[in-house]
């Protein structure tokens, strides 16, 4: 296991390698945007198709002149909530030097500048956008320790740990590409936080293929089969053979092989950021058959919790 400090993942991003760090929201797997090569290692690693665009990430507001054509909502957006869980979909400026292969050919890119310490310092270091989609091989759960990377891309993967990630969900993507701000992905800020900023409803993509080419995948998927809104064990249970975990959401009802709690008091940002935990560890849990979930309420980050399990209950 190759474990960097801040100082080698900086001098690593900065040749040109891949380096998984640390962010809010989950580890990612960055590489320098600007790069061509660097950045077809990212997608060599994931096995992510190559129709699917990178968030490239950024330190400082100073580093978005030239990358991205700047509107009055984005600015307002970015002034809410960066640094923070959340990416702005933008016009590519001019000359940007940002790979295309980042863009997968789009005229547009998407940015965040993340709030994780070490995630800001490591950029700051390295002084150039750093394109980084989780650091897991494509369509597995999304890491939020240092161990979940290595058990997804490998023993030899360089990373550097920052312990849990805190968030623990991706960011929301805002698409403001066009004339209406549309909902590209809900992530760890809630769609109701950012409609109150822009004084208007969010849209939702009507062209899903062109506009948010990353949520057509298969995603998130756990070995085990997922069930959801479970509010008893299967009928019949071990009796049938079965042997399901449960994902636990508030008091978890008896008789399942194992219990998960989310949240013992149906907090949403905790159970948020113990979700994908939780999916590692029911996963790996010797004698499991499958992956029960209680019900989550639809609201705040409730949404995207329930987006992210709708994706791994649909399975391979
Ligand atoms: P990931 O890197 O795995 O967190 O996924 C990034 C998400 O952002 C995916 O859902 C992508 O489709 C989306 N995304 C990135 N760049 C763009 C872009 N230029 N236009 C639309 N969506 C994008
Ligand atoms: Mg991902």
């Amino acid at each position: 296991m190759v474990d960097v400090t801040i100082s080698e993942a900086a001098e690593r991003l900065k040749a040109g390698a891949v380096v998984a760090f640390p962010t809010e929201t989950v580890y990612g797997l960055g590489a320098d945007a600007t790069d061509p090569a660097a950045v077809a290692k990212i997608y060599a690693a994931k096995g992510r198709p190559d129709f699917n665009p990178l968030i490239s990430h950024i330190s400082d507001p100073a580093q978005l002149d030239g990358l991205v054509v700047m509107d009055d909502r984005a600015r307002k957006l970015a002034a809410a909530f960066w640094p923070g869980a959340l990416t702005l979909v933008l016009p590519r400026a001019p000359g940007c030097p940002v790979a295309p292969a980042v863009s997968a050919g789009l005229p547009s890119l998407a940015i965040r500048m993340p709030a994780h310490p070490l995630a800001r310092d490591l950029l700051g270091r390295v002084g150039r956008p750093v394109a980084a989609p989780s650091a897991n091989r494509s369509g597995q759960v999304s890491p939020t320790t240092a161990q979940h990377v290595r058990d997804s891309l490998g023993p030899d993967i360089a990373v550097l740990d920052g312990g849990p990630c805190p968030v623990g969900l991706e960011s929301t993507v805002i698409g403001l590409a066009g004339p209406q701000a549309t909902l590209l992905r809900p992530g760890g800020i809630a769609a109701e936080e950012i409609e109150a900023v822009l004084g208007a409803p969010l849209g939702l993509p009507q062209d899903a293929k062109l506009e948010s080419p990353g949520m057509l995948l298969k995603h998130y998927a756990p070995r085990l089969p997922v069930r959801l809104n479970a509010t008893a064990p299967q009928q019949g249970g071990s009796q049938q053979g079965g042997r399901e975990g449960l994902l636990a959401f508030g008091p978890p009802p008896a008789g399942f092989a194992a219990v998960y709690a989310l949240s013992a008091g149906s907090d949403l940002a905790e159970a948020a950021a113990r979700l994908y935990a939780g999916l590692h560890v029911l996963d790996h849990e010797p004698g499991l058959t499958g992956i029960a979930v209680m019900p989550i309420p639809a609201r705040g980050l409730g949404l995207a919790i329930n987006d992210r399990l709708a994706r791994a209950a649909r399975g391979r």
